[in-house]
C-alpha cells in the first residue's frame, strides 16, 4: 500500500506545475503592437491579450463584452495613451471593475509616457470640432522601432515592479528587445538616407506616420484627411492632387483599416502609388514587433526606392 508521504510527494510536481500557471502575470495590451512587445519580454512568465486587432483602426475599437473578462482578471494593462483609446478603453475599465488597472494604479501602464519626445504636440487652446485633435501630441509613435524600444524598457520594469520573483529576467530580455529594434532602427534609417531627398517625399491619409517619418528621414508633403478622422473635402482632395504634382510625391501611405478609394483615385491621377500597410503586428501570424517594424520599412523602401 502507498503511504500517504508518497503519494504526496508524487503529486508535488503536478501541484507545483498548477501553482506556476495560475501564478502567470496576466497582461491586457489595447494594440498588437503593445502586446507582441509584453509578449516577448514576458516570456513564460506572462499571459498576454490584445484588445484590439491589427486590422481594426485604434482609435474605434469596437467595446465589445468579451474584452471585459481578460481586463476583469489582468495584473497589468498597457494602453497606448495620448487619447488613443478614449472613445473605447474608459467604458470597458468601468465595466471590468478590476482595481489594478485603474488609472494611476501598479496595473495601470501608459506606454505615452515612456515615449520622451512626443511630436505634434499643440500649442494653444484645443478645439474638438477640428476632428481627433490629442493635446498631449500625435499618439501614433508605436509604429516607431526607437519609440518602441523605450516601452519595451519601461514595460520590463513595469513587469518586475509586478512580479519581482522574475524581476532579473524581464530586465534582460527588455534590454535585448530594446538593443535589436535600436539597431533595426539605425540601419534602416541609414538605408533610407542613402535615398535622393526628391525620392523621400511621401503623403499620408491618416497623420498617423510622423514617427515613421521622423526614423527615416521622410518629408510627409500632404495629408489625404483634411481633418483627422473626417472624410476628406474633394476640394481638399485636389489640394492633394495639385501638391503631390507640385513636390513630385508619388507614394500615398495609410494602414490597411482606412478606406482605400480616395488614395486609390489619387495616386492613379498623380501616376504614383499606395501603399497599404500593416495597420500593427499581426500576432495571429506569430510575429513579433521587429517583424513588424521591418516589414513597414521594407514596404517604404521598396516604393520610394524605385
Ligand atoms: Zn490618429
Amino acid at each position: 500500500m502507498t503511504k500517504p508521504w508518497l503519494s504526496l510527494l508524487l503529486a508535488l510536481p503536478t501541484l507545483l506545475a498548477g501553482a506556476t500557471a495560475s501564478a502567470r502575470v496576466n497582461v491586457v495590451a489595447t494594440l498588437p503592437d503593445l502586446a507582441a512587445l509584453a509578449m516577448e519580454i514576458g516570456g513564460a512568465e506572462v499571459d498576454v491579450t490584445a484588445l484590439a486587432r491589427p486590422t481594426e483602426d485604434p482609435h474605434y475599437v469596437d467595446p465589445k463584452p468579451s474584452l471585459l473578462l481578460p481586463l476583469a482578471k489582468a495584473d497589468l494593462l498597457v494602453l497606448n495613451g495620448l487619447d488613443l483609446e478614449i472613445g473605447w478603453l474608459p467604458p470597458l475599465l468601468v465595466n471590468a471593475r478590476n482595481a489594478n488597472i485603474q488609472p494611476g494604479g501598479a496595473g495601470y501602464l501608459d506606454a505615452s509616457t515612456l515615449v520622451p519626445d512626443k511630436l505634434q504636440v499643440p500649442a494653444g487652446r484645443i478645439d474638438r470640432a477640428q476632428g481627433d485633435i490629442h493635446p498631449g501630441g500625435n499618439p501614433h509613435f508605436t509604429h516607431d522601432p526607437r519609440r518602441a524600444a523605450e516601452i519595451a524598457v519601461g514595460l520590463g520594469e513595469r513587469l518586475a515592479a509586478i512580479d519581482p520573483a522574475h524581476a532579473a529576467d524581464y530586465k534582460a530580455r527588455a534590454q535585448k528587445v530594446a538593443g535589436d529594434l535600436r539597431g533595426i532602427a539605425k540601419a534602416e534609417r541609414a538605408r533610407f538616407a542613402a535615398l535622393p531627398e526628391a525620392k523621400r517625399r511621401v503623403v499620408v491619409y491618416h497623420d498617423s506616420w510622423v514617427y515613421v517619418i521622423d526614423w527615416l528621414g521622410l518629408t510627409q508633403v500632404a495629408t489625404v484627411e483634411e481633418k483627422p478622422g473626417i472624410k476628406p473635402s474633394p476640394g481638399h482632395v485636389a489640394q492633394v492632387l495639385k501638391t503631390m504634382r507640385e513636390r513630385g510625391a508619388r507614394l500615398i501611405i495609410q494602414e490597411e483599416y482606412y478606406p482605400r478609394k480616395t488614395s486609390e483615385t489619387l495616386s492613379q491621377l498623380a501616376s504614383g502609388e499606395l501603399s497599404v500597410m500593416r495597420g500593427g503586428t499581426h500576432l495571429e501570424k506569430g510575429e513579433t514587433y521587429a517583424h513588424h517594424a521591418r516589414e513597414t520599412a521594407e514596404a517604404l523602401y521598396k516604393e520610394l526606392s524605385k
